[in-house]
């Protein structure tokens, strides 16, 4: 059984939980010096005023940007 408790190497260090309880629940592999998979860094590099409106536009079409 995977240990959820510690972020692993090379993989997306995504977190979810409460303060001093986080799980990293995304293992998806990720480049050396990249914290977040694709999917995980847009969400957080979005500001939250623009994750409201995307939210207010109806369905999870979410639009992957790609680092420059
Ligand atoms: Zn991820």
């Amino acid at each position: 059984m995977a240990d959820l408790s510690l972020p692993r190497p090379g993989c997306c260090k995504w977190a979810e939980g409460d303060s001093g309880n986080y799980i990293f629940p995304c293992s998806t592999r990720v480049e050396a010096g990249v914290s977040y998979c694709t999917e995980h860094s847009a969400i957080v590099y979005i500001p939250p005023e623009e994750r409201r409106r995307n939210r207010s536009g109806g369905g999870m079409s979410l639009s992957f940007r790609r680092a420059a």
